[in-house]
């Protein structure tokens, strides 16, 4: 490609409404535009790393045997009945009607729809297993868009939806999948771990996500330094406690008056105790019931694991309005003595002895407070966030806290969409049965976007190979030296004979806004012809990702450069 016949506008200054690297080097590099809020446009460049991705995608998923379709992005109202997410998907699912007063969606993922053809297609389980996929473009109206092309409304996702005649074939297919993802996210050079991710009321391990490792990441992970754990910190399990025999023997139960005292720290100030000698007692609604989660002071309730505990479908904290009635106090003195409503614990509060809890009164709080002889708790369970100094829960060695972003997900579905759309196949004996479905999602832009986040620099984008714009970028920087365009169409011709995906720079610009420009879009590999190198038969090859330059003969330049750009994808495979 010619420079001067293509486009790429890119820009000098930082667009002060870019918060996150990969945003602003996309703007400047000229890749992307904002259209509107969430709502990006595609440049040429832009959109060439994007096809790059894609194909990856493509020849992997093709490898492990799915087959690619591609389904609408306007779905009817009626299959999101059916599978009741018409009414739960919430505000991100964007409705609207059609002329005839249909209710309709723009598709933020294709459960619903592949369902319905597979249901009408397949009948048989000869016809299984099979996954279908898509390269396709979703709408989710994301309450904060943000970080560019990253989290935004309307976005290409690849997205497959496996079926299988029972359970353990859903988990042959899981795993096919999971491993084609490893190999599409090392092909696009990134660095990223797969870890157990929260997969709702479903239980199990049944969910991983791909996460490509970057300090600027919105998920919090955590992996095990001794063995292969990891998981998303909302997901991360706390090593299971074993009962102890108490330490010492419980005091008697009393109150004292705490006026205004009402949150940990103060609690423990007022007391002169540590965090750790206190319960705290979070009042939720779930689906509509109360219920009590009590957790020792110094821990931090996860939501998740209570939802999933509850098998709700929503868990709210509960207002002051709802706090006052169930505890017959204002908000701050919640305990569970005498409190009439489900009590869950985290499974650390049954190793305390003597600990300090609200009264359910106001500026009261009660003293050596003991489970089975003051209250007593439906069930405990593992309820809090994991924390430093945590132990890993499969072997005990040390965690590591870091963060990523999420390209990809990999989730087993069960026949969550099958019962609820009453999508079945004929098996051996000719009885009906559900499918077991397996969903699979990857972010397009958004692993571009995580590629730039991991490797730029102060002067622009680092791209892998495998997914820069342009593998070379060919600089002859003086214009107007017949030498010098001589030596560069040379070299451009045989990049171009040797399948080398090169953008010459024939621009009549200054050197320096080659070498810029260049850098930005951050092309792997640059080959610069100047008339001072040229004289003694050279040019001069460098790789983005290195600091140092070399001079190569003019006259083995065309076989170099092809065989470079080889040895820059092999250092990625
Ligand atoms: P997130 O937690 O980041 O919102 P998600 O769990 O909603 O992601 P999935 O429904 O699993 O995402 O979608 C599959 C993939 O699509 C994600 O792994 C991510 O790479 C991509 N993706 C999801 N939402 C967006 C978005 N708003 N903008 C760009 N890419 C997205
Ligand atoms: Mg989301």
């Amino acid at each position: 490609m010619l420079y001067s016949k293509y486009f790429i506008p890119t820009i000098k200054e930082i667009p002060s409404d870019a918060e996150v690297i990969s945003h602003q080097l996309m703007l400047r590099a000229g890749m992307i535009r904002k259209l509107t809020s969430g709502i990006y446009t595609f440049l040429p460049a832009g959109l060439k790393a994007i096809r790059k991705v894609e194909n990856i995608v493509r020849e992997e998923m093709n490898r492990s045997g799915a087959i690619e379709v591609l389904m609408p992005a306007v779905q009817p109202a009626e299959l999101w009945q059916e599978s009741g997410r018409w009414e739960f998907y919430g505000k991100e699912l964007l409705r609207f009607k059609d002329r005839h007063n249909h209710d309709c969606c723009i598709g933020p993922t294709h459960e619903e729809v592949i369902t319905e053809l597979v249901r009408k297609e397949i009948r048989s389980y000869r016809q299984l297993p099979v996954n279908f996929y898509q390269i396709q473009t979703k709408f989710r109206d994301e309450i904060r868009p943000r970080f560019g092309v990253m989290r935004c409304k309307e976005f290409i996702m690849k997205d497959a939806y496996s079926f299988d005649v029972d359970a353990t074939g859903a988990d042959k297919s899981y795993e096919i999948m999971y491993n084609a993802y490893a190999r599409i996210f090392q092909r696009c050079g990134l660095t990223f771990r797969a870890v157990e991710a929260d997969s709702g009321s479903i239980g199990g391990s049944y969910s991983h996500e791909f996460m490509v490792l970057a300090d600027t990441g919105e998920d919090e992970i955590v992996n095990c330094l001794s063995c292969s754990y990891a998981a998303n910190l909302e997901k991360a399990e706390v090593k299971a406690s074993v009962l102890e025999p108490a330490t010492r023997a419980p005091g008697k139960l009393e109150e004292v008056k705490t006026p205004k005292v009402r949150t940990i720290e103060e609690l423990s100030s007022f007391l002169s105790i540590q965090p750790d000698q206190i319960v705290k007692t979070l009042i939720f609604s779930a689906d509509g019931n109360v219920v009590a989660a009590l957790i020792r002071g110094d821990h931090e309730l996860n939501e998740v694991k209570l939802k999933n505990l509850l098998g709700a479908d929503q868990i709210e904290l509960a207002d002051p309005h709802l706090v006052a009635e169930v505890t017959g106090a204002p908000m701050g003195f919640a305990g569970p003595v005498g409190l009439k409503a489900k009590m869950i614990a985290d499974q650390a509060v049954r190793n305390m002895v003597s600990f300090v809890t609200g009264a359910n009164k106001e500026d009261f709080h009660l003293r050596n407070v003991n489970p089975e002889r003051d209250f007593s708790v439906h069930q405990f369970a593992d309820l809090r966030m994991v924390m430093r100094g945590d132990r890993c829960p499969r072997c005990d060695g040390e965690l590591n806290f870091g963060r990523g972003i999420e390209v990809g997900h990999v989730f087993k579905l069960g026949t969550k969409y099958s019962k609820a759309m009453h999508a079945v196949f004929l098996d051996e004996q000719g009885e009906e049965k559900l499918f077991f479905m397996g969903c699979y999602g990857i972010g397009i832009a958004r692993t571009v976007a995580a590629a730039i986040e991991q490797q730029h620099d102060r002067d622009g984008i680092i791209f892998p190979i495998s997914i820069a714009p342009f593998e070379v970028a060919l600089l002859p920087l003086q214009m107007h030296e017949g030498d010098v365009v001589d030596a560069a169409q040379k070299i451009y011709d045989a990049c171009l004979a040797g399948g080398v995906d090169v953008l010459m720079d024939d621009r009549d610009v200054r050197p320096g806004v080659k070498f810029k420009d260049a850098d930005l879009l951050g092309t792997p590999l640059r080959v610069t012809v100047g008339e001072r190198t040229l004289k003694e038969g050279m040019v001069e090859i460098k790789v983005r990702s290195e600091k140092e330059s070399t001079n190569v003969p003019l006259s083995e330049a065309p076989a170099l450069i092809p065989a470079k750009v080889k040895a820059l994808y092999d250092q990625i495979k």
